[in-house]
């Protein structure tokens, strides 16, 4: 029987934590670089001007009204979302092996996606996921019943990719494994393949029949450049590979809390591709019909809007390039101010690391320090949000690294 008294309480989610902690510390000196959303120069939320104006227009539609979605979302923002993670000229979509469905963000597709797997693989192979990873992987896949394993990715020596033990791991899984991969501007640690390492690592997942599962929350948001940041899916859908793709639009239109995303499923090309793929999709939609029945409307509306108009796409674009050129000034300024001060130990990886987060290397230890005697809050692993980084702060948060490696 149930005994509602026997549940035990939860331990408290790790980051949410750190910023109940980060708001209720009085210091005027404090520094939230915890929070995995970006900031401008003076710490606030940025709304995108391109964001604004979809908005505002949405606002002035008198055919505005607030019925409900299909299941699979708002097709305009669907289709335009699939040409961007694709490619408009790619195969997949010209050959009809492409199916994609309006999700609750990308943590609705990841959460779709590891369902769908677990659903309807025969084998249920085991899920690799790096390690480290973004939290919240092991959670959603262990609640749709998916095994969980983790592949090397970051060296703690180079504070780069392990890359022999990813290869290493990729070719000793189970063949037919599932193999969550990051697209660009990996969380936690910053750290990508590059293209060559990415095409050796396509080869052995070839080999070893993988399924690849790409997980892609900062398109555009990592180099400023979508198709760049794009290239590792075009790369394996162009290869032939059968796939999914869970996508955000939290980061790269600031749209965090409207939710807005998408589940691509790719099938791999052949004379029965596009017959898979609607089945594929038939069993998507009525999946997240039990699940959320439809997704929410008003971000993906603002997306749509931006996605499918070519001046408003081009101002995206600059938005992109501002938000992405503020961290990558950040990124220099703090590995400049470190090496001014002669800080022990190499800081490269601070500029070689990309998009929202860096893995400094620093220890629990110092992190303690940190938070205890220069207010400066991060999660215990050494990750920074490169985003709560401004002019402001940045002379002080590089002192305050400085003392505690010292
Ligand atoms: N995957 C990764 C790797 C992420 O970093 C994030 C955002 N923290 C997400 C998925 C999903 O975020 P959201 O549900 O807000 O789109």
């Amino acid at each position: 029987v149930f005994t509602p008294a026997n549940v035990a309480a939860a331990p408290e989610d790790p980051l949410f934590g750190l910023m109940k902690a980060y708001r209720e510390d009085p210091s005027d000196k404090k520094v939230d670089l915890g929070i995995g959303a970006y900031r401008d120069n003076n710490a606030k939320p940025w709304i995108l001007p391109v964001v604004k104006k979809a908005d505002d227009a949405i606002h002035n539609d008198p055919n505005l009204n607030h019925e409900y979605l299909s299941i699979g979302g708002l097709a305009d923002f669907t289709a335009a979302a699939q040409k961007l993670i694709v490619g408009a000229d790619s195969a997949a979509i010209r050959e009809n092996r492409i199916c994609s469905l309006q999700t609750i963000s990308g943590t609705g597709a990841v959460h779709l996606g590891g369902a769908f797997l677990s659903k309807f693989h025969p084998q249920k192979p085991t899920i690799y996921l790096s390690n480290p990873t973004w939290a919240n992987h092991n959670q959603i896949f262990t609640n749709v019943g998916l095994k969980i394993a983790t592949y090397p990715y970051f060296s703690q020596q180079t504070k780069g990719l392990d890359f022999d033990g990813m290869l290493q791991a990729l070719r000793a899984a189970p063949a037919g494994s599932i193999i969550l991969l990051h697209a660009c501007a990996h969380n936690p640690t910053g750290v990508d393949p590059s293209q060559d390492q990415w095409r050796q690592i396509a080869t052995v997942m070839r080999e070893r029949s993988h399924f690849p599962f790409f997980d892609t929350a900062y398109q555009g948001f990592a180099s400023g450049d979508l198709t760049r940041d794009a290239w590792a899916i075009h790369y394996f859908v162009e290869q032939g590979f059968e796939l999914c793709v869970a996508q955000s639009f939290a980061k790269n239109f600031g749209l965090y809390g409207e939710r807005t995303g998408a589940f691509h499923f790719v099938s791999a090309p052949g004379a029965d591709a596009a017959a898979a793929n609607r089945n594929i999709a038939s069993q998507l939609a009525i999946l997240q019909r039990s699940e959320i029945s439809n997704p929410p409307a008003y971000g993906a509306r603002i997306a749509s809007r931006v996605l499918n108009d070519p001046s408003l796409f081009a101002e995206w674009e600059e938005d992109l390039r501002t938000m992405s050129g503020r961290i990558q000034e950040m990124r220099r300024g703090l590995r400049e101010r470190l090496e001014a001060r002669g800080t022990p130990g190499s800081w490269d990886h601070i500029t070689s690391q990309i998009g929202m987060f860096s893995f400094t290397g620093l220890t629990e230890a110092q992190v303690k320090v940190l938070r205890d005697e220069w207010h400066v809050y991060m999660t215990k692993n050494g990750r920074i949000s490169m985003a709560g980084l401004n002019t402001h702060n940045i002379d002080y948060f590089a002192e305050a690294v400085d003392s505690v490696v010292r």
